[in-house]
């Protein structure tokens, strides 16, 4: 496979292919090949995929062959619209557009706004017009609501995360949004899954859109990239395990996950005191200072970030090769979107999970969900002595096998973990 029989218009094919080239692309991911076509086409798409397959390529090239045929947009408009769930992915996208617009002929001018941050700044840079906006729709409004923006001419609307736009409560602003596009235009709607509520929104936004889902095989639903591994420890013993074996092992780069803000912020602190470069990440944090340790994490100036979930969806660090659960994740959907940040676009990365007494049990539900078992390793000098607490209901600690009677920890570990 490669991009040349796609549908690219010859004059702009070259152009694209050095650019993607130089991102190291060399031929389309499965997503891509099956939407570039029928969007360059002019259809409506309506696609789900795997996180980490190549998504943004999938819209962002047709996007752009369409853009150069319209004259550059003034008086604050503009041709294509790209929403987004999360201020992270706005920038990434907007980025990754900018790379692949890099040897077009006509300057295309991508505009990314997103909250959190000063609103002026925006205004200003989309009063010439853009050719592409990437938003996160909360600000979008803002903007229109202040007669930065206008959408009235936009050509192509794309939904990133779909799922997470509405996860994320935006159904109302994306309802709004709707409202304010004219009826004709090309839409394209990316999911990681076509959940109900995803039929619907695209049942009352598409024309007859060509449907697609890449199906991952059920045993590689995790890219067989990454290479899983976990190593019992005890609760209390976790932060010192995660030095040793940062130090030990000689990690450049590490996504550690944990539950909570407190406990981002009082990992890093103790990574610190042990001379390890390390960060916390998470919601409460201001916007610049989130951007900032990325572009540190990023550009390898820190060496270790401490997340909660809020870094799981969509981020992309090129090469990551390693993250850690410190905290297990509350679902094996979880599992797959933290992990997912390594190992991307097929460069090997590991990712490791502790396991503690306390938590073998939740384990072994999300392996049962991913049809995994992994081996519990011990790493010398951290061999756990806690005990697990014993469950009457699953004396062989099967993590609650469907059809037995909920013990009490099962009905708890439900309440705090529904799609399990
Ligand atoms: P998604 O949105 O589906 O999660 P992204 O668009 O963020 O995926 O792409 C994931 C990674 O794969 C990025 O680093 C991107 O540069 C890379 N990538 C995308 N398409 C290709 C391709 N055809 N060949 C190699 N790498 C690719
Ligand atoms: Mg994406």
């Amino acid at each position: 496979m490669t991009f040349n029989n796609l549908g690219f218009s010859p004059a702009l094919l070259p152009l694209l292919l050095r650019a993607i080239e130089e991102k190291g692309f060399t031929e389309p991911t499965a997503i891509q090949y099956a939407a570039i076509p029928a969007l360059l086409s002019g259809r409506d798409v309506l696609a789900s995929a795997q996180t980490g397959s190549g998504k943004t390529a999938a819209f962002g090239l047709p996007l752009l062959q369409r853009l150069s045929d319209l004259p550059m947009r003034s008086g604050r408009t503009t041709s294509a619209l790209i929403l987004v769930p999360t201020r992270e992915l706005a920038a990434q996208v907007g980025e990754a557009m900018v790379g692949f617009a890099k040897h077009l002929p006509r300057q295309i001018k991508v505009a990314v706004v997103f909250g959190g941050v000063s609103i002026n700044p925006q205004m200003m840079h989309l009063r010439g017009g853009a050719d592409v906006v990437v938003a996160t729709p909360g600000r979008l409004i803002d903007l229109i609501d202040n007669n930065a923006l206008t959408l009235a001419h936009v050509k192509t609307l794309v939904l990133d995360e779909a799922d997470k736009l509405l996860d994320m409560g935006f159904a109302d602003e994306l309802a709004r949004i709707m409202a304010l596009l004219p009826a004709k235009r090309q839409n394209a709607l990316f999911s990681a899954t076509f959940a109900p509520a995803i039929e619907a929104l695209a049942a009352g936004m598409m024309n007859d859109p060509l449907r697609i889902e890449i199906k991952p095989e059920p045993e590689t639903v995790l890219p067989s990239s990454i290479f899983q591994r976990a190593i019992a420890v005890d609760a209390p013993k976790r932060t010192q395990l995660l030095r040793h074996l940062v130090q030990t092992e000689k990690w450049q780069r590490v996504l550690v996950f944990v539950a909570t803000k407190h406990a981002a912020e009082m990992v890093a602190d103790k990574l610190r005191k042990a001379n390890i470069n390390a960060e916390p990440f998470h919601g409460e944090l201001s916007q610049g200072k989130r951007t900032q340790v990325l572009m540190d994490f990023k550009a390898k100036a820190v060496q270790v970030v401490v997340a909660t979930d809020v870094a799981a969806r969509g981020l992309d660090i090129s090469a990551l090769p390693v993250v850690v659960n410190y905290d297990l994740p509350r679902s094996a959907t979880d599992y797959t979107h933290r992990i997912g940040r390594t190992g991307r676009a097929g460069v090997s990365g590991m990712a490791i999970s502790f396991v503690s007494a306390a938590t073998a049990a939740h384990f072994k539900l999300i392996e049962k969900r991913h049809g995994i078992k992994l081996v519990l390793e011990q790493v010398a000098g951290f061999e756990p002595v806690e005990v697990a607490p014993v469950n009457a209901a699953d004396p062989q600690g099967t993590g609650g096998v469907k059809g037995k009677r909920p013990s009490k920890k099962d009905k708890l570990r439900a309440s705090i973990s529904k799609d399990v």
